[in-house]
């Protein structure tokens, strides 16, 4: 074990008298099933010992007795997980499995050994993978590599294999073609070195975010930012940096990482699971956003304030007068004008008093009012006649013509009746006006419900008692 590792270790989370109860729990010896599980357990808690820095010799001691010998399976499994350990950890280090409970740290160890591990039908095989021990291909990207005999194994030579056959072969009596193209290419998917780019250029990274938009309110395609820049320029470094998939022209997704200490944050944009998996690849880990704060972004002032994109991964920023300081502070960064305040209005509401822009304006002629959206839904109808809006009030009962009329169209126009009797308004093109001898305007089929028509005069007549006799 290096130093480095070993001191590393040294700070682990759990007590090395845990993880050594552990190893007792379990009977190491065991045959068939068992053996396999407590094979499959005991390569997980080896690699803990290992990084807990347990030296070897008291593990043996407290597992076998003062002078005991160890086991066979032991052996085996300690000298495969120190083999492993790189396999396992790549370039990363303990920091995040020490910072989990014991269980957890354990599950991620196992894990990080290979992406099928996570299947039943690998778990129940356990014993061909332990000959086997296939694990990325340095040589061959996203390629098998395996021992192919004991021989090999004792000169620690792979062989690297595509993951399709590698099933094909080793576990074409268990799988499906189907199932084996689909774990072929998951096993491709997590270790082939996809075309990532980790930028902390600001040019580079507007021209990703403006590219494609990939479900984000920062695109700004067309500009229309409140400050002098596109907002997602603050992440051109020192800290931050954007990691992308494919080209700038068009990207297939992106990230917020931050390259020095290997972590993004794990909200992603786009096609999520390729690059998050390239990303772990590459030794990178998901980050909250505790793991964010104190990440520095550029400092770019504008009219007093300050350019910021909506950020993820925090709410709040400080100025420390050279960079913003995500974490605490007083600039507000969940904004999506590219600013960290509201921008001044362009108008304001001649009703409710709030700020609006030229898009949620609504002018109403008919009483001279500038108002919102909002109150416009609410206290105003579009009156077809006018096309333009008018208050709720001037909204006209009306039969016939195609949608809503305002009294101030109806009135007067000559292409509307008022029915004395129903006070509505008719459209002549569908409803029929007729004048009675006293002089009153109705919709003809009220006057034929309601009075009597005198040949003689050829009109309508109100007063029927009266008329009916006269009229006749
Ligand atoms: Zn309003």
């Amino acid at each position: 074990m290096n130093a480095a590792l070993a001191s590393e270790a040294k700070a682990s989370g759990y007590q090395t008298s845990t993880v050594i109860a552990r190893i007792m729990d379990m009977d190491v010896d065991a045959v068939g099933n068992a053996e396999k599980a407590a094979w499959k357990r005991y390569m997980g808690l080896a690699l803990l010992a290992i990084a807990k820095s347990v030296d070897k010799k008291k593990l043996i001691e407290a597992i076998f007795g003062k002078g005991g010998k160890p086991s066979k399976t032991f052996q085996n499994m300690y000298s495969m997980a120190d083999k492993a350990r790189n396999t396992v950890l790549g370039n990363r280090s303990w920091d995040d499995i020490r910072a989990m409970p014991i269980d957890a740290a354990m599950d991620t160890v196992m894990m990080s050994i290979n992406p099928w591990l996570q299947h039943q039908w690998y778990r129940d095989n356990f014993m061909r993978w332990v000959e086997l021990l296939p694990r990325p291909s340095e040589t061959v990207p996203g390629a098998v590599a395996y021992f192919q005999n004991l021989d090999k194994r004792v000169r620690n030579i792979r062989t690297p294999i595509k993951p399709g056959r590698f099933l094909q072969k080793f576990f074409g009596d268990i799988l499906t073609q189907e199932q084996i193209h689909e774990h072929a290419l998951e096993w491709a998917g997590r270790f082939e070195h996809p075309d990532v780019t980790i930028t902390q250029d600001a040019d580079e990274i507007e021209k990703v975010y403006r590219a494609r938009h990939l479900g984000s309110c920062m695109h700004f395609p067309e500009g229309g930012w409140e400050g002098s820049c596109h907002p997602a320029r603050v992440y051109a470094g020192p800290d931050l940096g954007i990691a992308y998939l494919g080209s700038s022209e068009y990207p297939d997704a992106r990230v917020l990482v931050w390259p020095a200490r290997l972590l993004f944050f794990d909200k992603f944009y786009g096609d999520q699971s390729r690059l998050r998996s390239a990303l772990v690849t590459m030794g990178y880990r998901a980050g909250d956003d505790s793991r964010f704060e104190g990440a520095r972004i550029r400092r770019i002032r504008y009219q007093g304030n300050y350019v910021v994109p909506y950020v993820d991964c925090a709410d709040w920023a400080e100025d420390d007068g050279e960079y913003l300081i995500l974490g605490d502070g007083d600039i507000e960064l969940g904004r999506t004008n590219g600013l960290n305040v509201e921008s001044e209005p362009d108008y304001t509401c001649d009703d409710c008093g709030d700020g609006m822009s030229d898009d949620e304006r609504n002018y109403i002629s008919s009483i001279d009012r500038d108002v919102c959206d909002h109150c416009c839904e609410r206290k105003y109808f579009f009156c077809e006649g006018s096309t333009e809006y008018h208050p709720n009030y001037d909204l006209a009962p009306t039969r016939g013509g195609d949608g809503s009329y305002s009294y101030s169209h109806v009135r007067d126009n000559r292409n509307w009746f008022k029915c004395e009797a129903t006070d509505h308004y008719y459209h002549i093109s569908q409803y029929t006006k007729v004048e009675t001898y006293e002089g009153d305007t109705y919709e003809e089929s009220y006057a034929e419900e309601n009075f009597f028509y005198c040949e003689y005069l050829e009109q309508w007549v109100e007063d029927t008692d009266l008329l009916r006799s006269y009229c006749q």
